[in-house]
């Protein structure tokens, strides 16, 4: 029996989104090989059109792709990561939908949950200015 190796992408943005597209296109039809992508958000973002959506002139449906579509030969789960264990090859997540606590492991690990807005210490800016980064 051939060993079964285990691909895992943190975060189903412009990263974690074009590595799945890649793995999944190396690997088409290997059935030695897993991958499991988790987000927060069951949706792909197209951030660039934000403002667009941030005025009215398009819907935040526009911009977003449901991830599992994009899902061709991997499984999808919505959580939220809330530990990497890199020594043992163990993620923790939380489950959106239900809450429930689950450990993947991995062989290979992709993590990509993109980043924070930095205010350089501008408290006020930080008070008062809108972020925009989600839908
Ligand atoms: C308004 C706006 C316009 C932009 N325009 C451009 C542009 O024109 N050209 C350009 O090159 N770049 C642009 N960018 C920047 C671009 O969006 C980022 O460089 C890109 O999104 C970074 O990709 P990423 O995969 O690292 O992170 P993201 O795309 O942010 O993806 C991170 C993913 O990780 C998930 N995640 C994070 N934390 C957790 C967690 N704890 N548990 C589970 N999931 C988690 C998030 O839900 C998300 O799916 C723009 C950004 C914004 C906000």
């Amino acid at each position: 029996m051939p060993q079964i190796k285990k691909i895992l992408i943190l975060g189903g943005g412009f990263g974690g989104i074009n590595v799945l597209k890649l793995i999944q296109k190396k690997f088409k039809n290997e059935s030695n090989v897993r991958i499991s992508l988790v987000s927060k958000d069951n949706y792909f973002l197209y951030t660039p059109m934000l403002p667009q959506v941030s005025s009215g002139l398009i819907h935040p449906s526009d911009i977003t792709i449901p991830i599992r579509k994009l899902c061709k030969q991997a499984e999808f789960y919505q959580a939220t990561i809330s530990l990497i264990d890199l020594k043992q090859k163990l993620v923790t997540i939380t489950r959106t939908f239900d809450g429930k606590v689950h450990t993947l492991d991995y062989d290979y690990l992709i993590i990509s949950p993109g980043s924070s807005t930095n205010f350089f210490d501008y408290k006020n800016i930080k008070k008062h200015a809108f972020v925009i980064n989600t839908v």
